[in-house]
């Protein structure tokens, strides 16, 4: 599998993913926060394939390019069940404030634990697992053989994500850290929205979620 990452700039920076399968080029993109043409052109340039838009929760940083990558693209984006006051309401993902007044309209809902695969990308294989606290529909996705999960806003390399936004809730979010993501194997990379990478043990052994 190939990881493509893209720091989009639109008002705020955020990290893109492209997750490809090597041999056939098909794969997703994870968080498309900004700037469709600039993803389009990386996607023209590299020959990627997309089979769906991949969102790690409904913030307007993450959403921004999906009904614009639509236009040009017609695939499925997939969200946790519990989007839908994100998707539909620009209260809630805060494009009201930030600007945009986005709506995604015709998303596809799955729940903690589906997975995603496509036929025509056979090594794509990843776990929707369900993270609330930094909004109710945070999630994760989790490649279990190659030791990737694409984390969002739940945790950063030394940080997580903030709760003080609609949905959110600081001790979710903290349980969801410790029962959800340190619980995965230490040597699990953990590519966010918005930090470098950093892996499970990292963190897990680091000054916010170590001992001592
Ligand atoms: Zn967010």
């Amino acid at each position: 599998m190939i990881v493509y990452p893209v720091t989009v700039q639109e008002l705020i920076p955020t990290n893109a993913y492209f997750y490809i399968d090597e041999d056939t080029r098909h794969g997703v993109l994870i968080d498309p926060g900004s700037e469709a043409d600039r993803l389009l052109r990386v996607m023209k340039k590299k020959d990627f394939r997309l089979d769906a838009i991949l969102l790690t929760h409904g913030h307007f940083d993450h959403i921004g390019a999906v009904e614009e990558l639509r236009k040009n693209l017609s695939i499925p984006v997939i969200m946790e069940e519990n989007g839908k006051d994100y998707a539909e309401k620009p209260a809630w993902n805060l494009s009201a404030t930030f600007g945009g007044n986005y709506v995604l309209k015709d998303v596809t809902y799955k729940k903690n634990g589906d997975i995603i695969e496509f036929p025509d990308a056979p090594a794509l294989h990843l776990r929707l697992i369900h993270t609330p606290g930094h909004t109710t529909d945070g999630c994760i996705y989790y490649d279990e053989k190659r030791h990737v999960a694409f984390v969002g806003d739940t945790i950063f390399a030394g940080s997580f994500g903030r709760t003080d936004f609609p949905g959110g809730n600081e001790g979710i979010l903290f349980r969801s850290i410790r029962d959800k993501i340190l619980t995965l194997p230490e040597e699990t990379t953990l590519l966010s929205g918005h930090s470098e990478p950093t892996t499970v043990g990292e963190e897990k052994n680091g000054p916010i979620w170590g001992r001592g």
